[in-house]
């Protein structure tokens, strides 16, 4: 491990470098107006590793919104605030092969329930399941969750993205109401997606994610703490569901090329882990066709290559 560190190390920069050319074939995502103003040739990443060592390389000082990101961390805090079962009552464990704010399909799955936790009906409906008497201390748990997980007491709501988005979420809203309709939210929906928008808004660097991912990649123990967030089964739920549906509809290809659980954003950011050794944070703005980071794919599947870092 030593040795892949050193080797690691000596060809970031360049890998980062050829990876960088590619952000041109992309473009930010703009139906949340305030992520246009993202930086599109922006790209960076962070690795680190058990005892907290960090390897960081481009545009690391880069804040932007974990956006879809967050999904994975609400579906374990959903879990663990309601169990298993309660859970899967009210979504599925099924890929979709739509796109993330797809309306398709929600007639589907008995008696109306969304696909899975990481798309946006599902995660809505997660977010219904946080604890807390009042949408604003739901909003607050899932912050000092994130807090902990990132060992970052700073990390803060992006107030302008999440204005942004809630006053132009017309398709999730009616994703809300088609879910209230069928009982599946019973909650008011404004306020269910009051706090989705807030965990959505939560505001990292890739560092952060890089930290938060290393506690998946040590099965819900922080390895430099030592401390348990998250229980182990949990994790494995949520693992499972980056491998089959992290990476929208680009996950099988992304499950060939890479090898390993990841989650991305519409803000660009990637959070991947190579299991019981590395958290990893990628953040490049411009986007694919199919909406994940143009150039942080490629990077990821030249290190993964390079580094024979596929679970499969
Ligand atoms: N907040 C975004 C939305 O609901 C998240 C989408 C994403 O990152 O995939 O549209």
């Amino acid at each position: 491990d030593r040795q892949e560190w050193a080797l690691l190390q000596a060809v970031l920069a360049a890998e980062l470098q050829a990876a960088k050319a590619l952000t041109s074939q992309g473009k930010a995502a703009s139906y949340i107006p305030e992520l246009a103003k993202s930086p599109p040739d922006a790209l960076g990443i962070s690795i680190m590793r058990a005892d907290g060592a960090v390897l960081a390389e481009g545009d690391v000082h880069l804040s932007f919104t974990m956006q879809s990101i967050s999904k994975v961390f609400t579906l374990m805090l959903a879990l663990m605030d309601n169990g298993e079962r309660a859970v899967f009552e009210k979504v599925g464990k099924e890929p979709t092969g739509d796109d993330f704010n797809s309306m398709l399909k929600l007639e589907l799955v008995e008696p109306g329930i969304p696909f899975n936790p990481l798309i946006n009906a599902g995660a809505i409906v997660i977010s219904s399941l946080i604890a807390g008497r009042t949408p604003a201390e739901k909003a607050e748990r899932i912050l000092d969750f994130f807090r902990s997980l990132a060992g970052n007491e700073e990390l803060d709501v992006n107030e302008s993205v999440y204005r942004s988005e809630a006053a132009t979420a017309h398709r999730n809203r009616s994703l809300a109401y088609f879910l209230k309709d069928n009982n599946v939210l019973t909650d008011d929906v404004e306020e269910v997606l009051d706090v989705y928008f807030q965990h959505c808004a939560v505001q990292v660097t890739t560092r952060d994610l890089a930290r938060m991912a290393l506690v998946l990649a040590y099965d819900g123990t922080d390895p430099i703490t030592g401390l348990e967030h998250i229980p182990r089964r949990f994790v494995q739920i949520a693992k499972t569901f980056m491998i089959t549906c992290g990476m929208y509809n680009a996950s099988g290809e992304f499950a060939i090329e890479v090898g390993l659980p990841a989650k991305s954003g519409v803000a660009g950011g990637i959070m991947t882990l190579v299991p019981g050794r590395y958290g990893i944070g990628v953040i490049g703005p411009a986007l694919n066709a199919k909406g994940n980071s143009v150039a942080g794919v490629h990077l990821l599947e030249r290190l993964a290559q390079r580094h024979d870092w596929s679970m499969f």
